[in-house]
């Protein structure tokens, strides 16, 4: 690939047409052209999410399932309609296992306070990995907390790969519940978590996967991995802000109880005592996201279009160029080498504070994120404070790694 390849055709993937899809990167931002490599915090809107929720507003908009009004019976289908999409998008098998929730954080919540909070008691072990998004480690401190429960911590290595031999040698008779994260935030790396789910139910542990960074990013079949929990957010996948999905296998969610109450979460209520409505509702109280998940339903089809593989194809492309282009720029060291990695490269500069790369390069019109990224444990186990995140989707360019590199040359030479 030449190394001056913008806006380059791929077989099956025309990146100049697609980027015609998103208004918001066609804009200059400090007097230069906006080279959005922030897409583990938040992808962009294309045209088709943004006009879906207007048309829903514009033309559908009612309450969902109490009314028998047209407009009411309209915006319920789009509704139901989304959820039918995301349980064929992930391959659930039924649309009773489809919860919305707020996003992935509210979905481990919703896990951690329904399933894990009523079940655990002392004795009792919650396995994460070090490499977990906050996310996907305070809610499981709390639970402990509740309970008297444990949480356990499998070890990564310098690659930033789990040990799946310790990881192997934690699971026993105590750990109910295996909760970790398909694709890591913070590294990239892609956990075997196939295997790891294996293992978990062998030694008779439910198992939770935090797919927030693996669902925007490649084909994932929940039946295939054989979790019992997948979490995931709509707006790190094209999709609306606010909205995202908490896949539970029909049976385990059948036996669970509800977590909040209110409205449409009831078939009947009396003071007396209420009866719950049926899945996927019972966990769905008040009224619900509805034009989130019309969009997050317009952000699949979306996707679809273009191809999960075909998507995967072009991410792996554009990490393999920046993580060359990259690891050229003097005293840069990237942070996070597995061997099985998503288009995220987190790196440190040597003599420049991530914050101060941060600024630097958002004055050539450049997005990173700076930080911990939610993952403390991973920065400590790194011996850093914090890094600077390329994070890329498919609509990225390598010119615009080129432009990153560029702009951290010049900071060097700035400190130097
Ligand atoms: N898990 C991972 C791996 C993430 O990257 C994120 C967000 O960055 C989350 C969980 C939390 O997602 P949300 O803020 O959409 O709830």
């Amino acid at each position: 690939m030449s190394a001056r390849a913008g806006n380059i055709v791929q077989p099956g993937l025309d990146v100049a047409r697609i980027r015609a899809d998103f208004p918001i990167l066609h804009q200059a931002v400090n007097s230069h052209p906006l080279a959005y490599l922030d897409n583990a915090a938040s992808s962009q809107r294309p045209l088709q999410v943004i006009d879906a929720v207007a048309e829903y507003y514009r033309s559908d908009h009612a309450n969902v399932h109490r009314g028998v009004h047209a407009l009411s019976q309209r915006a319920t289908d789009a509704f139901e309609g989304a959820r039918s999409k995301l349980r064929a998008f992930v391959n659930a098998a039924s649309d009773k296992e489809i919860i919305w929730t707020r996003g992935t954080t509210e979905a481990i919540n919703l896990v951690a306070q329904a399933w894990a909070r009523p079940r655990l008691g002392p004795g009792d072990e919650i396995l994460v990995s070090r490499m977990e998004h906050h996310a996907n480690i305070v809610p499981w401190q709390m639970v402990c907390e509740q309970t008297g429960a444990t949480l356990v911590v499998a070890p990564i290595d310098e690659k930033g790969e789990i040990r799946l031999d310790e990881f192997e040698r934690l699971l026993g008779p105590a750990t109910r519940l295996v909760a970790v994260g398909h694709v890591s935030n913070a590294l990239g790396t892609i956990n075997p978590v196939r295997e790891m789910t294996a293992m978990a139910k062998a030694a008779g542990a439910a198992v939770l996967l935090d797919g927030a960074q693996a669902v925007p990013h490649m084909r994932v079949d929940v039946r295939e991995l054989g979790c019992d929990f997948y979490a995931f957010s709509s707006h790190k996948m094209c999709g609306p802000t606010g909205i995202g999905v908490l896949y539970g296998r029909e049976a385990i969610l059948a036996e669970m109880p509800p977590w909040q109450g209110g409205g449409d979460m009831i078939l009947a209520v009396s003071f007396e005592g209420t009866i719950y409505n049926d899945l996927p509702w019972k966990f769905e109280a008040g009224t619900p996201n509805i034009a989130g998940a019309v969009g997050f339903g317009a952000a699949v089809d979306y996707l679809e279009d273009i191809g999960m593989d075909a998507i995967a194809a072009r991410e792996a492309q554009l990490l393999e160029h920046a993580t060359r282009v990259l690891s050229e720029v003097p005293g840069l060291r990237i942070i996070g080498t597995a061997e099985h990695k998503a288009a995220v490269v987190s790196f440190v500069l040597e003599g420049i504070h991530p914050h101060d790369i941060g600024t630097i390069v958002d004055a050539e019109g450049i997005a990173v994120r700076t930080g911990h990224h939610c993952a403390m444990p991973v920065m400590e186990f790194f011996g850093v404070p914090a890094t600077a995140r390329a994070s890329y989707s498919f609509y990225n360019t390598e010119e615009e790694t080129e432009r990153l590199a560029a702009a951290l040359n010049k900071a060097q030479e700035m400190f130097a």
